[in-house]
């Protein structure tokens, strides 16, 4: 699910958890308790539209399933926040799982039940209404599915609800879905959205009205935007991974924090205005699962999904040459008090080709607090 649709769902984005427990355990349910009130109850139909309506997703989970299903047949299956219970019902179709643990936190759950029986498959999917920190499943599984991702992959911090399924419900052995999460960062150009909201205020009805571009450029780029639809040429050279997370193994403690360092070499001349960003997720993980595995991509090489890119603007654009290079490092902290939240860090030193003084710059954008 993406910010847009979190925010506009739910207007009273309250802060949901600013306590800090000494016991893990603890501090993971209370934080989570607090996190069906972010999953508005009244119109969320219109947050299930958009996800089911985004074919990309469906496709990528669908196929996950069809092309594993010697490994699903006849295996148990928990749906970890299973909203329309979608996947539910994929792996009992697709997968021939004999059972499915459909978990849902928000009231949601009652209509999912009654999905569930108008496609007469209550006998394999079993409905928990709860969320899945505090929900007591007769037995472990073998597979745990859920579409947990959000703005720049972690916002919402739903992985936490999939890592704590992991730890409390997952066989040895078992798969957890997706397998891999890694983020992407390009250099970009945004022209038109830089004439749109900055360039604009230079000359309004031929008056100069220039001395609101410093407000405009705080009043729009702040702040990631998070809706951004990037074109393939807006890309200035070859996209990077700056983090991979495994999803059988990462813990909370790894997402605190997460730090690294890129090298850019520009492939073609232009003006770099910021940096796009997205995800891929991976469906890997059964023994013999061999590549290429299923994958889903929201970026721009790829069908667009209603994740859209996320785009960190610079406060000032820099023209750049072919082979310039564009060194830095990317820091993705979790905001301390309001844990649904992150800031994304990005110094970076831009040097030519043609010898002239590198540029440095250095900017903060948090997600969404
Ligand atoms: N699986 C569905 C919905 C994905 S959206 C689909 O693919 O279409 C994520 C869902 O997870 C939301 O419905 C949300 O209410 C639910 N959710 C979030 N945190 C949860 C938790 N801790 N326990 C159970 N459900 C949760």
């Amino acid at each position: 699910m993406c910010l847009e649709e979190m925010i506009q769902g739910n207007e009273s984005l309250q802060k949901e958890c600013t306590s800090e427990s000494t016991d893990e355990e603890d501090g993971i349910l209370e934080e989570v308790m607090a996190f069906a009130d972010f999953y508005p109850t009244e119109d969320n139909q219109k947050l299930h539209h958009e996800m089911l309506q985004d074919k990309a997703r469906n496709v990528a989970y669908r196929s996950a399933i069809m092309q594993n299903h010697q490994h699903i047949q006849d295996k148990v299956v928990l749906d970890v926040g299973c909203g329309t219970g979608i996947l539910s019902m994929m792996s009992v179709k697709h997968g021939k799982a004999s059972k499915v643990f459909a978990v849902e936190a928000s009231g949601f759950a009652e209509h999912t039940q009654t999905l569930i029986e108008a496609n007469g498959m209550s006998d394999k999917i079993q409905v928990f209404d709860g969320k899945i920190e505090s929900v007591q499943l007769p037995h472990k599984v073998d597979l745990i599915i859920s579409e947990w991702m959000g703005t720049f992959l972690l916002f919402e911090w739903m992985i936490e609800s999939v890592i704590f399924a992991r730890d409390h419900w997952l066989n040895d052995g078992g798969v957890v879905w997706p397998s891999h999460a890694g983020v992407y960062l390009v250099p970009c150009c945004a022209g038109e959205l830089y004439k749109n909201k900055v360039s604009f205020w230079e000359s309004v009805e031929d008056f100069d009205f220039s001395s609101l571009v410093p407000l405009a450029k705080d009043e729009f780029f702040s702040s990631p935007l998070y809706n951004h639809v990037m074109k393939q040429e807006d890309s200035l050279a070859t996209p990077q991974q700056v983090f991979q997370l495994n999803m059988k193994t990462v813990t909370r403690q790894d997402l605190e924090e997460v730090s690294h360092t890129f090298h850019f070499t520009i492939s073609k001349a232009g003006t770099m205005h910021g940096f796009a960003s997205w995800f891929q997720v991976d469906f890997a993980g059964f023994p013999v699962n061999s590549k290429p595995f299923v994958f889903l991509n929201t970026g721009p090489d790829y069908p667009l999904t209603h994740w859209k890119q996320t785009l960190f603007m610079m406060d000032s654009p820099i023209t750049v040459e072919q082979g310039d290079t564009v060194e830095g490092a990317i820091t993705m902290t979790r905001n301390k008090e309001w844990r649904r939240h992150l800031e994304v860090h990005l110094a970076l030193s831009v040097s030519s080709v043609s010898g002239q003084n590198a540029k440095t710059f250095t900017k903060l954008f948090p997600i969404w607090r």
